[in-house]
């Protein structure tokens, strides 16, 4: 009995310790401040009419290099040569494999390590062309928007880089590291075919013997917290991406005519197997950055249980990953994800398939790998008569510091022009071409600094009506500028 009471009285003091360090965790919504105006430092309109310009070359690339219309990626190197004659006086210029672009700004240091700025030239297709509100490529400024392919994805970044190294060079800047400016030409791709893009970029600088110190590229923005339930907006900084991989899982038959079945065709094996891989518990798993994402944001989220399981996450760690799987955003952060996306039986409606498949499409947590997903799979679906084999797959493992000059500067330069803005590091989903660049550097990071409005609204980016506000353009130039002039670097 006393046993029971003491037990009690611990368990009683064990909740009383939690609900107050959750109190002492909770931080109460601050304000969302309106950004800095810098509109007497750098215009808006000038930055959109370099952007609305750099969408006018349509920079389309293709898996296949035959298929591309090389004579808009020349277009858009001589329309950079007119808008930023500064650059192109001051820096080494060089083409990488057939139209990726490197630039160097030599810094006054020998020995300081260079920084990379990273854009990709290259556009997605634009679909049903008549769909869109403006022609695709006419760059259109409609007063309050630039309108066409690119606008946000990424030539925007790309105009940023360009306009903030311009204005420091005409203000007699000279940079105390090496700067390179790496823009690849066939992102969109996954830089296929291999060591075509920014792949041969990495490579090339790491056969010259460079290493960098920092390497920022597109990936993260400043959103609006909605999604969250948080009322500020935030700064997501790309540390680390997840893995892709596609599986095929294939049953082979003898086929053969459908008025005399078997018991299982093969497309009823892959039925059952889809079932057992959807209804299978995946690992769960908060990788550092995930973590840390929790810790900065949780506090100002609205759901309870969500701010005590991480004031708590010492103690509570398995419940907190059970209580986020369940929501879609929140699973894919924590755990490798299973997507069936597509299915094959046989072409005819009488004929038994032959060799049935099915499709999934992975995103995979770092400290997972690509053939252990497919081990995963291949147990899952237990069936030995089942085939799982990767059709596409890349990954890098890497997972870069937030605890570093740089991720430092971001966070001081984002409260500078979005005060009231949080910031965290966060796990992308999508690839980008700064994963190549692990070779020579530890400190990649992903992030534009542009407001991306809320969680749905992607500004058209891979659809129609890609568009990019002018308000906030010459925001962003500023942003860049101040990054040049004030990263130390990590030494
Ligand atoms: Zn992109």
């Amino acid at each position: 009995m006393q046993i029971l009471l003491v037990l009690l009285a611990l368990t009683a003091a064990l909740i009383i310790f939690m609900l107050w360090r959750t109190a002492r965790f909770t931080k109460k919504d601050g304000e969302d401040l309106p950004p800095l105006d810098v509109s007497d430092r750098v215009p808006d309109q000038e930055i959109a009419d370099h952007l609305a310009a750099v969408i006018r070359c349509a920079t389309v690339s293709n898996a296949d290099p035959e298929k591309v219309d090389w004579s808009e990626f020349d277009r858009l190197h001589r329309v950079l040569e007119e808008l930023y004659p500064a650059v192109h006086r001051t820096m080494e210029k060089e083409i990488i494999g057939t139209h990726n672009l490197l630039f160097r700004w030599k810094g006054s240091d020998p020995d300081a390590k260079p920084v990379a700025l990273l854009a990709h030239q290259d556009v997605v297709p634009v679909g049903d062309v008549s769909a869109w509100k403006y022609p695709p490529f006419s760059g259109t400024d409609d007063g309050e928007v630039i309108w066409g392919r690119g606008a946000c994805d990424m030539k925007n970044h790309l105009v940023m880089v360009m306009d903030a190294c311009e204005r420091l060079i005409n203000e007699g800047y000279v940079p105390e590291r090496d700067i390179y400016l790496c823009f690849g030409q066939n992102e969109e791709v996954g830089c296929v075919p291999a060591m075509t893009g920014a792949d041969l970029i990495a490579s090339t600088l790491r056969d010259r013997g460079i290493t960098l110190d920092l390497v920022l590229d597109e990936g993260g923005a400043i959103v609006s917290g909605d999604t969250l339930g948080i009322k500020q907006k935030f700064a997501m900084i790309g540390v680390v991406e997840k893995g892709f991989a596609d599986y095929r899982i294939t049953a082979h038959e003898k086929g053969g005519h459908s008025a005399r079945p078997p018991k299982h065709t093969g497309l009823g094996k892959l039925g059952a197997a889809a079932v057992r891989l959807e209804k299978a518990k995946k690992p769960l798993r908060l990788i550092p950055p995930v973590r840390e994402m929790l810790i900065r944001l949780a506090p100002y989220m609205p759901q309870f249980i969500l701010r005590f399981l991480t004031a708590n996450i010492d103690i509570c760690e398995g419940l907190l990953l059970k209580v986020l799987s369940l929501s879609p955003l929140m699973n894919a952060m924590v755990s490798t994800t299973y997507a069936l996306t597509q299915a094959q039986g046989s072409e005819q409606d009488n004929v038994l398939p032959k060799d049935a498949w099915l499709g999934v499409n992975s995103r995979i947590l770092p400290g997972e790998d690509i053939d252990g997903v497919r081990k995963f799979i291949e147990k899952t679906v237990d069936d030995p008569s089942l085939e799982v084999t990767i059709t596409k797959a890349h990954q890098v493992q890497n997972i870069s510091p937030h605890d570093t000059k740089g991720f430092e500067l971001l966070t001081e330069l984002t409260g500078r022009y979005y005060p009231g803005t949080l910031v965290a590091p966060y796990q992308q989903f999508g690839g980008t071409d700064s994963r190549n660049y692990y070779i020579v550097c530890d400190n990649v990071y992903r992030f534009m600094p542009f407001c991306i409005g809320s969680g749905d609204d992607t500004l058209g980016a891979h659809n129609i009506d890609e568009h990019m506000p002018k308000d906030g353009l010459g925001r962003s130039v500023c942003f860049m500028m101040d990054f040049i002039k004030e990263y130390k670097g990590e030494a």
